[in-house]
This record gives structure tokens, C-alpha cells and sequence, in this order.
């Protein structure tokens, strides 16, 4: 991605983003294999408020190491995160930056959150990010870096 790595620990897993609200993605874009439901604590950086660990359910694929993250639920999942403590954030632009290991982000949420810096000794940025994208002859991966703004 051409600038310094987020978080401590090595990349892992690949990233899809899937703008498609008629989309469900039960199969893999990639190898076509049946996915499932996994949650994963996703980093997510939002402009006008940082970092914020999200414990999102996803779907993912095993044998790609793939995340793929619905657009419509992230989003209305983060403006009710929102909604109470900070509505002014609420569609801001965002990034999913990586995963953040299971054990510490529940910590974090048992003890009020993690400072950031300690929380980014447990995170794990993405090797790789993709947006779905639509084409008459079907769907395909499409390799982008994260959405800017
Ligand atoms: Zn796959």
C-alpha cells in the first residue's frame, strides 16, 4: 500500500468491500467456495474522530483468508455507534484498516478501551483490499487500495 504499516503485528487476511445492497455474497468472489458468518473487531479510522475498533459479523472465506464486509450494515452499524456519543461523525468518510486480535479488543471492551497505541500492538493490517465490483459478465475482485474519502 506505499506507506507505513498500521498496527504491530504482521498483515493478515484480505479485505472486500461490498457496496451491493442486492449482494449476498454467500460464495466467494475469488475461489467460488461457500462462505460463512465469522465476527472479526475490525480497525476502522474515521475521519473527524480516529480510530474506533468495530466488532463487526462478516463474511468470510477460509481458504482466501477473505473478509468481506457488507457496505449498507457497516455504515449503519457505525452511525448507531455514533448516534449517541459523537452524531457529528456519523457519514464521515471512513477506512477499515485491519483486524484487531479477538482476545485484546474484548478486553478492551470489558475495561473501558484500550489507548489507541496499546490497542495497535494487537491489530494487524490487511494484505490485501478489494472492492467488489459489478460487470455484465458477472462479478469479479477487483484490487484497489482503501476508498480515500
Ligand atoms: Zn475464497
Amino acid at each position: 500500500m506505499g506507506r507505513g504499516r498500521i498496527g504491530e503485528q504482521s498483515p493478515r487476511y484480505s479485505y472486500m468491500l461490498n457496496p451491493h445492497s442486492d449482494v449476498r455474497l454467500s460464495k466467494c468472489p475469488k475461489c467460488g467456495k461457500l462462505t460463512h458468518l465469522r465476527k472479526f473487531a475490525l480497525l476502522i479510522h474515521i475521519e473527524a474522530w480516529g480510530l474506533l475498533a468495530l466488532g463487526k459479523t462478516c463474511r468470510y472465506c477460509s481458504r482466501c483468508e477473505l473478509i468481506m464486509v457488507h457496505q449498507g450494515e457497516l455504515e449503519a452499524e457505525l452511525a448507531q455507534s455514533f448516534r449517541r456519543i459523537a452524531p457529528e461523525v456519523i457519514g464521515k468518510a471512513y477506512m477499515v484498516l485491519g483486524t484487531i486480535e479477538k482476545k485484546a479488543w474484548q478486553e478492551g471492551l470489558s475495561g473501558r478501551g484500550q489507548p489507541p497505541a496499546k490497542m495497535l500492538k494487537h491489530v494487524a493490517q490487511f494484505k490485501k483490499v478489494y472492492t467488489l465490483e459489478y460487470e455484465p459478465g458477472g462479478w469479479y475482485p477487483a484490487d484497489q487500495g482503501p476508498r480515500k474519502s
